[in-house]
């Protein structure tokens, strides 16, 4: 029963005809009955006044006596028994609300029964100067679930259920900005050897082995530390209140756990792990984001996968002034690209079975405006880190084709080699900007030989082969570059749609007293390509002798010193008549 008959605001109807002694209570209720949602009349003190039928029925429903309350109970005790902080907030809310300080309360407040979690929207009004409140009661339990389940996969990898990148640093940054924290550090770290096995074994199994990682790696951890997934193989320690040296301690654990073979459904697979670490002092006058925190342990990183991988590295300052360095060398270059600083040499390519010089390898270089001219092995390195390989190559595409063509234009008829680095094929538009370089410079096709490094055929073969065939159906001819450098599948290479091999210079360049070794392997790149109807070129001759061995042994082009040096477009014109008829009748025969 209703202890006071305030003046109830809302609705106005009830409030006129609530007026009368004997009808107010009867109106009310009947209203409150009529509404669907649980809902209660309050006294300023929390005593319920009036619990309509839903509100009775819902109690039932849940089955917890701690909200079995009716007429004459205390909602407020009734609340603060849900316990949570958050319960003992909306009683000092609806206390707010009653005193006239606030218009309305919202919130969702959590019940914890028996069967999970309920949450459940309260809502309420003032309804009179009296304090007295409405409060309705509306289940959003499946609202908030699908809230908080959409939340969590925001910051969390769906792969390892792991905190995702965002989510790391949002943690770093907490734990960074904690008063009087102790030290905080990070520890970055990059599996080595991952691509090797998503590469061979496929996704599937890739993907195994990053959750074995991962639970791996939260096994080395302690209960303060938080291991999370930046993408790929890379993952973030978080370790709160972590000297160096206990960083360092966790980093030989997490190495240890990686260094058990992992096993794959049977098959078992080897991996190693590079580690950066970086480390905030306890909290002191510099504030330090989890951004350069990050950052740091991940320069480290690089430095110890750069040291010999499977290593742990710490933080120095001159990582980061190295890698500033790099930065501004990356920007020049990015300059040097559109500012037509790069520079093409050529090399002649010389037809064994002719002695002519039938055609060039374009190599690129850089006039740098303080540090004089740089050869490819001091800035590509830079290009492939900053993603500039494909800007280069398109440069380069365009300016061979076009020198090319003017030679050809002059009586000059070369065939002219350009390098391509695997990054080109990723992109897809390799073949495009082919056939784009070609159109624009009058270009015929069979004047152009696209070569790639054995090891780049390798890293995406699949991908090579589609673009090789595609590159030769259209007349380009298709090198592999530095062939017997590295340690691919032979396989895998004879069955590349190729028409040169360039066998490296490391065969080629024999030691002294080594001839016959020597011989022994350039004949069997050349009986091998020969069997495939490919030809082979070597490359590095630096000797009359490599020149003659290489001819001896069936090779169709050579490519060295001992032919000429690499060299300006404008020299290699004189050179080619200077030279022609020399090489024709010379060392050769
Ligand atoms: P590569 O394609 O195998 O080119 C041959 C390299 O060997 C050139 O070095 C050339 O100067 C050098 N060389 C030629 N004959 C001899 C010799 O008899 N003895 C010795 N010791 N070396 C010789 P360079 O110009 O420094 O180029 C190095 C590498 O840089 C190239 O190797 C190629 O992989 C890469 N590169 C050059 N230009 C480009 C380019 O435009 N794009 C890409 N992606 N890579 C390029
Ligand atoms: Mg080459
Ligand atoms: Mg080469």
């Amino acid at each position: 029963m209703a202890r006071h008959s305030g003046e109830l605001e809302l609705p106005l109807d009830v409030r006129r005809r609530a007026e009368g002694p004997a009808g107010s209570t009867v109106v009310v209720e009947a209203v409150l009955a009529a509404l669907p949602s649980p809902t209660l009349l309050l006294d300023a003190e929390g005593t319920v006044l009036l619990a309509n039928t839903a509100w009775v029925k819902a109690a039932d429903v849940l089955g917890d006596d701690r909200v079995r309350i009716g007429v004459d109970g205390d909602y407020f005790a009734m609340v603060r028994r849900l316990d949570g902080q958050s319960a003992a907030a909306l009683v000092e809310q609806l206390r707010a609300l009653s005193r006239g300080e606030c218009a309305s309360v919202q919130a969702d407040q959590p019940i914890e029964l028996r069967d999970g979690t309920r949450w459940v929207h309260v809502q309420a009004s003032r309804v009179d100067r009296a304090g007295q409140v409405v409060v309705t009661h509306t289940d959003v339990t499946s609202r908030v679930a699908a809230e908080r389940a959409s939340d969590w996969r925001a910051r969390h990898d769906t792969l390892t259920e792991l905190p995702n990148r965002a989510h790391l640093h949002e943690l770093i940054d907490a734990a960074l900005q904690l008063p009087d924290r102790g030290p905080v550090s990070v520890l970055f770290l990059d599996v080595d050897g991952f691509k090797d096995v998503n590469d061979s074994l496929g996704h599937d199994a890739g993907d195994d082995l990053l959750r074995q990682v991962a639970r791996r790696l939260t096994g080395s951890t302690r209960v303060d530390d938080t291991v999370g997934r930046l993408g790929g193989d890379e993952f973030v320690i978080l370790c709160r209140d972590c000297s160096t040296d206990g960083a360092q301690a966790l980093a030989d654990r997490c190495r240890a756990s990686i260094d058990r073979p992992f096993d794959l459904g049977g098959r078992l697979v080897r991996l190693g792990v590079s580690i950066g670490i970086a480390t905030a002092p306890e909290s002191g006058a510099v504030a330090v984001r989890s951004a350069d925190l990050v950052r740091d342990a991940d320069l480290a990183m690089y430095a110890a996968k750069a040291a010999g991988r499977n290593r742990v590295r710490l933080f120095t300052a001159d990582l980061r002034s190295a890698a500033q360095r790099k930065a501004t060398f990356a920007a020049e270059l990015r300059e040097a690209i559109l500012d037509e600083q790069l520079v093409l040499h050529y090399q002649p390519i010389l037809h064994l079975p002719s002695g002519r010089c039938t055609g060039v390898e374009a190599l690129v270089r850089w006039q740098h405006s303080t540090r004089g001219l740089l050869l490819p092995g001091e800035f590509l390195p830079t290009a492939a880190q900053h993603d500039l390989m494909t800007a280069i190559a398109r440069w380069v595409l365009r300016s061979a084709t076009r020198q090319t063509a003017a030679w050809s234009r002059a009586g000059l008829h070369l065939v002219t080699s350009v390098n391509i680095s695997a990054s080109h094929f990723s992109t897809g538009t390799l073949v495009r900007d082919v056939h784009e370089a070609l159109a624009e410079a009058g270009l015929p096709p069979e004047q152009l030989v696209i070569e790639l490094t054995e090891t780049s055929v390798a890293e995406d073969a699949q991908r090579a082969a589609a673009q090789f065939a595609e590159l030769r159906r259209s007349g380009v001819e298709v090198s592999i570059d530095d062939f017997g450098s590295g340690f691919s599948s032979l396989g895998q290479l004879v069955s590349m749609p190729t028409g040169i091999l360039k066998i490296d210079r490391s065969l080629v360049a024999f030691p002294e007293g080594r001839r016959s070794e020597a011989a022994a392997a350039i004949a069997a790149v050349v009986a091998l390509g020969r069997a495939c109807g490919v030809r082979s070129l070597a490359e590095g001759v630096e000797t009359a002798e490599q020149l003659e061995l290489a001819e001896q042994l069936g090779c169709t082009f050579a490519q060295g010193f001992t032919v000429a040096r690499p060299m300006p477009a404008d020299q290699l014109a004189a050179w080619a008549a200077e030279h022609a008829e020399q090489l024709l009748a010379g060392a050769l025969r």
